[in-house]
C-alpha cells in the first residue's frame, strides 16, 4: 500500500491516540501506526489510580476505551512496525513499515519505551518461559509460586507489590541499599510480609531446564553468591526508547530520548514527538496525553502555515 495523508503518528499508545483525536478535530487526515496493541503500555498495566475522572480503572479497560474513541473518530489505525522515516525533496516524510509506504506532511513520534534487559545468562533463553517484562500479563501464571523482581525503581516496587497479591513470595533484588531506594512505594514493600527485599545485591544468572527454576544472586558487599529457587523473573531496571527508524533524520536526542521544545517539536521541521519517548522528567499517562495534545496542535499549525 502507498498512501498520502496529513499526519502520520507512529505509536498508538495514549500519547499517539490523544494526538490523533486532536488532529482529527481539524478535519485533517490522520493515521496511527502501531506494531503491537493500540493502547500501548496501558494494555499491560494493572489498576490505575491516578488517571483523572476514574477513581480506579484497569489498564486494559482504559486502552479499550481509547481504541473505541479512536475508531468512533475515524482515526485510521494501521498495524505495522515502522522501520524507516526519511524526508523527501518535496518536504513530505516517507514512513516505511514492512508492508506499506506512507507519505505525510507531519510525523508525530509516540513510540514510548520498552524495559531494559539485564543482559545476563538465561535471560534471553528463558524469555516467555519464566522471564517476563510484564507482571500484569504473566503474573497470574505464578499463583502461590516463588518469583523474583529485579530492580529498585518505582516500576520494580510497583510490580513487586502487585505480584505479592498473587505469588507466595516475591524476592525483590535491588542493587541499591534500602536507604538509596527513592520511591514512595518503599513503605508498602516493607509492610508486605511476602516480599523479601534483598538489597545491595544483583542477579548474575537465571537457571533452569525447560523453564526458569532458580537465580544466582550476588551480595555486592561481600561477593557471596546464593541460589534462590524461583519460577519466574520480572526485570524492571529501567526503560529505553525505540527510535532506530529515525537514523536517517539526525534527530537530536539526550540519553536516547528525543529532545523537544515546549511545542513538542524536534530539531527536524515537521517532525514532532510526544509521550515517554521524549526527554522529560515525568513519564505518566496524563503527561503523555498532554504531550499528544500539544504535538497535534503544533502539527495543525505547521500544515496551515505551509498552505
Ligand atoms: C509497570 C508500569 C506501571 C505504570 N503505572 C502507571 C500509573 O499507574 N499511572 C500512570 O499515569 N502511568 C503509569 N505508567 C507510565 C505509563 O504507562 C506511560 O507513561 C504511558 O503509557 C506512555 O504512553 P506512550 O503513549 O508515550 O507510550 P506507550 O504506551 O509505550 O506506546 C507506544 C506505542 O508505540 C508502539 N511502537 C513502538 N515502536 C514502534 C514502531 N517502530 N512502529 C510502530 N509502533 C511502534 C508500541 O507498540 C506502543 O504501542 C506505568 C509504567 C509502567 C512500566
Amino acid at each position: 500500500m502507498e498512501k498520502q495523508i496529513d499526519v502520520a503518528i507512529i505509536g498508538g499508545g495514549i500519547a499517539g491516540i490523544t494526538a490523533g483525536l486532536y488532529v482529527k478535530r481539524s478535519n485533517l487526515s490522520v493515521m496511527a501506526i502501531d506494531r503491537n496493541v493500540f493502547g500501548g503500555k496501558l494494555a499491560k498495566l494493572g489498576e490505575i489510580y491516578n488517571y483523572p475522572g476514574f477513581e480506579a480503572i484497569s489498564g486494559p479497560e482504559l486502552a479499550y476505551k481509547l481504541m473505541e474513541q479512536a475508531t468512533k473518530n475515524d482515526i485510521e489505525l494501521e498495524y505495522g512496525s515502522v522501520i524507516n522515516v526519511t524526508k523527501q525533496d518535496d518536504g513530505l516524510f516517507l514512513v516505511e513499515t514492512e508492508e506499506h509506504m506512507i507519505r505525510a506532511k507531519v510525523v508525530i513520534i509516540a513510540t514510548g519505551t520498552i524495559e531494559k534487559q539485564l543482559g545476563i545468562p538465561g535471560e534471553k533463553e528463558f524469555l516467555n518461559r519464566g522471564v517476563s517484562y510484564c507482571a500484569t500479563c504473566d503474573g497470574p501464571l505464578y499463583r502461590n509460586k516463588e518469583v523474583a523482581v529485579v530492580g529498585y525503581l518505582d516500576t520494580a516496587l510497583e510490580e513487586a507489590i502487585y505480584l505479592s497479591g498473587i505469588a507466595q513470595t516475591v524476592h525483590l533484588i535491588s542493587k541499591a541499599s534500602v536507604k538509596e531506594i527513592e520511591s514512595d512505594k518503599l513503605s508498602h514493600v516493607l509492610s508486605r510480609s511476602n516480599i523479601n527485599l534483598i538489597a545491595k545485591s544483583d542477579v548474575m544468572t537465571i537457571k533452569g531446564h525447560d523453564h526458569v527454576e532458580s537465580i544466582i544472586v550476588m551480595d555486592l558487599d561481600t561477593n557471596d553468591e546464593q541460589e534462590i529457587k524461583v519460577s519466574a523473573v520480572f526485570p524492571y531496571i529501567g526503560q529505553k526508547t525505540l527510535t532506530e527508524f529515525l537514523a536517517n533524520l539526525k534527530v537530536e536526542t539526550r540519553n536516547g530520548y528525543l529532545v523537544v521544545n515546549k511545542d513538542m517539536e524536534t530539531n527536524v521541521p515537521g517532525l514532532l514527538a510526544a509521550g515517554d519517548t521524549t526527554d522529560k522528567k515525568l513519564r505518566q499517562l496524563v503527561t503523555a496525553a498532554g504531550d499528544g495534545c500539544i504535538a497535534a496542535t503544533s502539527a495543525i499549525r505547521y500544515i496551515k502555515a505551509k498552505k
